[in-house]
């Protein structure tokens, strides 16, 4: 394989030599089909530190993009502390909505209207208008769900449960807060890395994969407005990275609770683009789409993914991938590849009387949550029942359906089932990561 080392001074913020489509990333054999170079010689635990350490990871990827864009939004329509009501919810929504589908559509109109990206990972395989339908509808769930945690958390701020964030002024002039401040801000890419491992491993565990993250999978071939299309319950964990730092930390500024939810909002529509020649494009988790079990983390988690053996560094032959892949099934897998869009459940209709049940019970909670952290003033035992019934409920009520509607046969740990320590990190990460946050954060709305 011939290694083509990145030429950095041309991928400046992720933007190959200042063009957003048409360039494929530097580390790219463009003499191969695209998805088939080998990301091997490009991932390990010492590339990972080596970028962080230089900060190759700000500079030259698209994640000082993604700040600038954050910092210009927030400037312009910026937290209230005094308003922080769900009054507010009906614009800050409209504004979410029209920035996030101008982003989502500029990738949308680049590759599949305009045709400016040549490098497809699936030649000739389009979405139809159904499909599109589809994905616009849990996309916009998961702007609105988006929005809510903002008005949450501007709530909390308001209230006095909690410090109310500093100012520019304020961190200026204090050199703890500027430390503190650049700091949180220089880790939330590789943060957002590592949580997002982990809770893609955790939705990949049998009962919640089935009712919760396999509407994301329907995508085997993903188009930008895909990278958002997940079922709330998704929406709920994955959101979660940003929940971390803001509800645990004091002296955060606004800014790193807008970057961080910037990033997860905006960061997958580049990422399943379903190209690979453009601004953002994303091999390593095409690959995921593709194979379903390999590739839980990113090119700087990919570390982690080697050590479990999930790692496959390319669509075609993976030298590298030991996980449960297994000859007998490349059979299956051809099928798959043919079956590229879900023939059923378009815009949330149900496919399975367990996924109504489940819909319900998850719809109930999240109506009920809604509905107590807007009249908030609950006391310390109702906002801990609330809490856990939305951060917890999620999991119950999954592993009850499978198990008992259900009655699936196959082992609940599965893939993770032959992992020796695989299961267990991924338990405890998810619970640590993703429910506990979400117990915290509706806790504190919920009294506030
Ligand atoms: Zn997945
Ligand atoms: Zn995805």
């Amino acid at each position: 394989m011939c290694k083509t080392a990145p030429s950095k001074i041309s991928e400046v913020g992720g933007l190959h030599s200042f063009s957003v489509f048409g360039k494929a990333p530097g580390w790219v054999n463009t003499g191969f089909p695209a998805g088939f170079t080998s990301q091997a010689p490009f991932v390990s635990a010492w590339i990972t530190l080596k970028s962080v350490l230089t900060l190759e990871y700000v500079v030259f990827s698209p994640n000082i993009t993604w700040f600038l864009l954050s910092w210009a939004y927030l400037t312009a329509f910026p937290y209230s502390y005094s308003e922080g009501t769900w009054n507010t919810m009906g614009y800050r929504l409209l504004v979410n909505c029209t920035l996030a589908f101008a982003y989502y559509f500029f990738f949308y109109f680049g590759l599949y209207i305009a045709n400016w990206g040549k490098r497809k990972f699936y030649p000739g395989n389009y979405p139809t208008m159904g499909n599109m339908a589809h994905n616009m509808w849990y996309w916009f769930l998961g702007v609105l769900q988006w929005t809510a945690y903002e008005i949450g958390m501007q709530k909390i701020w308001a209230s006095n449960l909690f410090p109310t964030p500093p100012t520019m002024a304020e961190i200026r002039a204090s050199p703890e807060l500027i430390a503190l401040n650049v700091g949180v801000l220089l880790l939330i890419p590789i943060w957002r890395d590592i949580h997002f491992y982990s809770a893609h491993r955790f939705l990949h565990i049998r009962p919640l994969y089935r009712l919760v993250h396999s509407l994301h999978h329907r995508n085997t071939d993903p188009e930008p407005f895909s990278g958002l299309t997940m079922h709330p319950m998704e929406h709920l964990y994955y959101y979660s990275n940003a929940l971390f730092p803001c509800i645990y930390m004091t002296g955060l500024s606004p800014l790193v609770f807008h970057f961080l939810f910037f990033h997860l909002v905006f960061a997958p529509a580049a990422g399943h683009s379903g190209f690979e020649d453009h601004f953002g494009s994303d091999q390593y988790h095409a690959i995921h789409h593709a194979k379903f079990e390999a590739n839980y983390g990113s090119p700087n988690s990919a570390f982690i993914d080697r050590f479990f053996g999930t790692f496959r560094e390319t669509l075609g032959k993976s030298k590298e991938y030991t996980g449960e892949w297994k000859e007998e099934d490349k059979g299956k897998e051809k099928k798959k590849k043919k079956l590229v869009w879900s023939a059923h459940s378009y815009l949330g209709l149900w496919g399975s009387l367990a996924q109504g049940l489940y819909d319900i019970s998850v719809f109930g909670v999240a109506v009920a949550a809604m509905y107590y952290v807007w009249v908030g003033g609950l006391d310390d035992k109702q906002s801990t029942l609330l809490g856990l019934l939305v951060s917890v409920g999620p999991v119950v009520s999954g592993v009850f359906v499978n198990n008992v509607v259900s009655r699936d046969k196959m082992n609940q740990a599965w893939p993770f089932h032959k992992e020796a320590v695989g299961f267990y990190y991924t338990v405890v990460t998810g619970g640590l990561f993703c429910v506990l946050p979400v117990y915290h954060f509706v806790k504190l709305a919920a009294q506030a």
